[in-house]
């Protein structure tokens, strides 16, 4: 019990609906999950994914998409943050991971959410050639957690990383993170639908068009278009100090700093 007070983590309050876009991406992650937490598999005598890891460009809503699957799942949550494991617990790092493996098996069915999965696997040639460095042994202790979990089932792994190809090609084998699931820049459509779903926060003036919009935002990550907001705030401020509503020309504008600031 003390252990899974120390990895308690709350249940992510997010929902599908709170994902804008991205709609097979979505289809994916809700067969992904029902499969890996059914029992069904095992009964027919195959063996249902353990992981699934979701890679692509920093800002498209990796870990927003990861954090609905599993605030809409019905499973126990243990996070990890691959940054953290080295920095925070820095000497503790291999104990912990087996630890919070321990306290996943007890809570299950649980998953075991690791951002940025590349800074606990990176590629051994990333990590020192030294057989007895650090990362090497977080890596082993990892791949080995991760085979029990497959044996103990109940426990479902759910990794992000933008840096797919630093990732160490073990962590990909069947029973580890066995689903890879790319998770692009959006496209029109996408961009339309986080518009849309950004949109119900923010008092819209009647000129505003989504689809106009998300033709004008081109090449825009979740993360910028989230960012336009803002900057349409800003600008509607300048324009009256006493703003009440976001104007088209006040994301025009907002577009235009953007792209400003980045060429
Ligand atoms: P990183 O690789 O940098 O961690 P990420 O791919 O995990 O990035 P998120 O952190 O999930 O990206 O998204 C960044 C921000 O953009 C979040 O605050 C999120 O609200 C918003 N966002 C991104 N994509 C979407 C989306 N499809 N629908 C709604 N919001 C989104």
């Amino acid at each position: 019990p003390s252990q899974q007070l120390e990895f308690e983590s709350p249940r992510p309050t997010l929902r599908w609906a709170d994902i804008g876009g991205y709609v097979r991406i979505k289809q994916e992650l809700q067969q992904f999950i029902r499969l890996a937490t059914s029992e069904t598999p095992s009964r027919l005598g195959i063996r249902p994914p353990s992981g699934i890891l979701l890679h692509g460009p920093p800002g498209c809503g990796k870990t927003t998409l990861a954090l609905a699957m599993i605030g809409e799942s019905a499973c126990n949550v243990i996070s990890i943050r691959g940054s953290e494991l080295f920095s925070k617990y820095l000497g503790e790092s291999e104990a912990r991971l087996r630890r919070l493996f321990q306290a996943a098996r007890a809570a299950a069915p649980c998953i075991v959410f690791m951002d940025e999965v590349d800074s606990i696997a990176a590629r051994r040639e990333w990590s020192s050639v030294e057989s007895g460095s650090p990362a090497l042994r977080v890596l082993s202790t990892l791949l080995n957690e991760m085979d029990g979990v497959h044996e103990s089932r109940g426990v479902v792994a759910v990794g992000c990383t933008n840096q797919l190809d630093k990732i160490d090609d073990a962590i990909l084998r069947p029973g580890r993170f066995d689903r890879l699931v790319e998770v692009p820049l959006p496209s029109a459509d996408d961009r339309a639908g986080i518009l849309q779903v950004l949109a119900q926060r923010a008092p819209l003036a009647d000129d505003v068009c989504v689809t106009t919009l998300a033709e004008m935002t081109d090449a825009f990550s979740g993360a910028d278009v989230e960012r336009l907001f803002r900057e349409a705030g800003l600008a509607a401020m300048r324009a009256d100090p006493a703003a009440a509503v976001l104007a088209k020309r006040d994301f025009v504008s907002g577009i235009a700093a953007m792209q400003d600031g980045r060429l």
